[in-house]
């Protein structure tokens, strides 16, 4: 039976898994996204339907109620889940699925999915963390202090992860992912 890859990516907030993420569907355009369900609020040029599905609490609450969620999270203030169908029908296809997802949801995915592969993106430094993401400007002070403490209880955490790369250098980090789905498609015999 055909059956594909699921690939998780995940790691502290600012440590740039968004930006592997995106050089990945670059350099493998067959990979599926997934794309989230979110009670957070669209930030600028965010489009529903392609970056999240920005839904209300009532909304997400169903959701996780009928079981619609493969994993969900709160973090940060804000609920986050992968719908499971889409994810399901593509990886039953025989197609690979990328998710970009926080570190508590993707323990949680493996458990439920132990077949998929975790991947932990780790900072090349705490200092180097902060500055990303005081650099990207889109979170308050509060906001990145609080995202700051929950990264170094995240990566404390990250050996239960299946491989751990550390995002120095971006073209490195993308090859290092590429090479870890290479080795576990042989391994699971996945071509
Ligand atoms: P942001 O608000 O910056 O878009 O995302 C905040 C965090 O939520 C990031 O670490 C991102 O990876 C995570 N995230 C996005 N979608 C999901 C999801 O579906 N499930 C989980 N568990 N985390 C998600």
């Amino acid at each position: 039976m055909k059956h594909g890859l699921l690939i998780v990516l995940s790691g502290p907030s600012g440590v740039g898994k968004g930006t592997i993420y995106s050089r990945l569907l670059e350099r493998i355009p067959d990979l599926i996204v997934s794309v989230s369900a979110t009670t957070r609020k669209a930030r600028n040029g965010e489009i529903e339907g392609k970056h999240y599905y920005f839904v209300n609490n009532e909304k997400f609450d169903s959701m996780v109620a009928a079981g619609e969620l493969l994993e969900w999270t709160e973090t940060v203030g804000n609920r986050y889940g992968t719908p499971r169908a889409p994810v399901l029908a593509e990886l039953s296809k025989g197609n690979d699925v990328l998710l970009e997802i926080d570190v508590k949801g993707a323990v949680q995915i493996k458990r439920t999915y132990p077949e998929c592969v975790t991947v932990f993106v780790l900072p090349p430094s705490e200092e180097e963390l902060k500055r990303r993401l005081v650099g990207r400007g889109t979170e308050s002070a509060d906001q990145i202090a609080d995202r700051l403490a929950l990264a170094k209880k995240e990566i404390a955490e990250h050996e239960i992860f299946d491989h751990s790369i550390v995002n120095a250098d971006i073209d490195k980090a993308v090859d290092d992912v590429i090479k870890i789905i290479e080795k576990e498609k042989r391994s699971k015999n996945i071509c």
